[in-house]
């Protein structure tokens, strides 16, 4: 063999690796991004975290070619404020939304603010939310097409805000009411069909594709392809109804030969809305559920995929949040982060290619409320400084603070601050910080 055969077959073995972490290729420039965003999903809904009767094999095969998380929260555990987090990523606090607007809320996401979608278009990204929007609609500024979204089709608020109790929901195309009061049970059919379309019609440009399903939040409203199908009765078959979608969605980006291309990444906005019995969902081994800084409000079940990137397979245990997925996303889309204002998350793109130095915690702090700041994690380390929950219980006879560890203690049952007071101590040093960095800062859009 001559010496330049010898070199042509390497070359030819080297192009034809498989793109696998730590084989030094760097990812594809401007990725396609992805977000499926859940409304009310508990960590233990899904096959692949546990749930032994709602069927997900979209999902539990998503989670097999990419990354399952652990330790992944929203940025609060209610609607709005969590949405604004993703959008943002930045802690409510900065905005004010505290809980959820309403049909008639004055206020909406701040036309200064500096959206996901707002980022990835000066990118050159194409950009759509198809689903839920939920940061105000009483004023045009407001909604999704004057955020950084170049299409929209979805409700503006939730679906349980609609007569009789409130006025007539429109479901918005663009800025306009395409009709009023829609049926229910063909909403997850119709974003996932925009979906579809969307990604068809830019799949040789990138494209930033915002996928806020309106379910599993109440009422639930299965298509007819799903209603009475589960074994978990009508919330399990919205579950699986969503997971049906996920597997459209990745089969296209299969079938256009997209996938390498695009990290598709899975969660909610916060946890199960237990109060609601059946028809609300379930946090697994986690405490508490939705309005409640207690585990199973905020940590989430997450999902990452992104064959050639994520190696298969991962399992990805250190903590991350939606403000850190903000960051990444523009991370890969090489937009710099806004300078003018505090951006809180932290870059999750390293976890995605499974390094480990990533350390920093991604969203130590657990808000609720526009002002109130109820815990602080730090490493295995979980303080209360405040609780609530929707249930009206008051676990531990609601005494503060609360610590807990949470690597063997998941489920927040094992009180120790009596055992550890200097770990306490040094966690209340971290709030005292940090309230005082916010007050500093007044980087405030309300
Ligand atoms: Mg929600």
């Amino acid at each position: 063999m001559s010496p330049f055969t010898f070199f042509f077959i390497i070359q030819l073995l080297i192009t034809l690796l498989p793109h696998y972490p730590g084989n030094g290729l760097s990812p594809p420039a401007k990725p396609n991004i992805i977000i499926l965003f859940c409304d009310d999903l508990g960590y233990g809904d899904l096959g692949v975290y546990g749930h032994p009767t709602i069927r997900t094999p979209n999902l539990d095969r998503m989670a097999a070619e990419g990354m399952k998380f652990t330790n992944f929260y929203s940025g609060s555990p209610a609607c709005t404020a969590s949405r604004y987090a993703l959008l943002t990523g930045r802690y409510p606090i900065r905005s004010g939304f505290s809980w959820v607007l309403y049909p008639g809320s004055e206020r909406g996401i701040h036309p200064e603010e500096f959206t996901l979608a707002e980022g990835l278009k000066q990118a050159g990204y194409r950009t759509a939310c198809f689903g839920k929007w939920h940061l105000g609609s009483t004023k045009r500024e407001f909604l999704p097409l004057q955020n950084g979204f170049d299409e929209y089709l979805g409700l503006p608020y939730s679906n349980d805000m609609i007569p009789p109790k409130h006025p007539d929901i429109a479901l918005l195309r663009g800025n306009d009411t395409l009709e009023l009061n829609p049926d229910q049970s063909l909403l997850t059919a119709r974003y996932t069909e925009a979906a579809r379309s969307f990604i068809l019609r830019n799949k040789d440009n990138p494209f930033f594709l915002y996928l806020p399903y309106a379910m599993p939040h109440l009422p639930l409203h299965p298509g007819e392809a799903f209603a009475g199908k589960s074994a978990r009765g009508t919330y399990g078959d919205v579950v699986e109804e969503i997971d049906w979608s996920v597997g459209e969605v990745l089969k296209l980006l299969d079938e256009q030969g997209l996938s390498a291309n695009t990290l598709v990444f899975f969660t909610s906005d916060n946890g199960p809305w237990i109060i609601k019995g059946e028809e609300g969902g379930s946090a697994g081994l986690l405490r508490d559920g939705k309005g409640s800084t207690w585990e199973g409000g905020m940590r989430e079940p997450a999902i990452a995929r992104w064959p050639g990137v994520i190696a298969p397979g991962s399992l990805q245990m250190e903590q991350s949040s939606t403000l850190g997925l903000f960051v990444a996303a523009l991370k890969l889309a090489g937009v710099p982060l806004p300078a003018d204002r505090v951006i809180d998350g932290k870059d999750i793109s390293p976890l995605l290619r499974g390094e480990k130095e990533h350390t920093v915690a991604n969203m130590p702090f657990f808000y609720y409320g526009p002002h109130e700041l109820h815990a602080v994690r730090q490493g295995p380390w979980k303080l209360h400084i405040k609780t609530s929950s929707q249930t009206g219980k008051q676990y531990f006879e609601g005494k503060t603070p609360l610590l807990f560890n949470l690597e063997t203690d998941p489920s927040e049952q094992y009180e120790l601050s009596g055992q550890y007071p200097e770990v306490v101590g040094q966690l209340m040093k971290l709030v005292e910080t940090h309230k005082e960095k916010v007050e500093q800062e007044g980087t405030f859009y309300r």
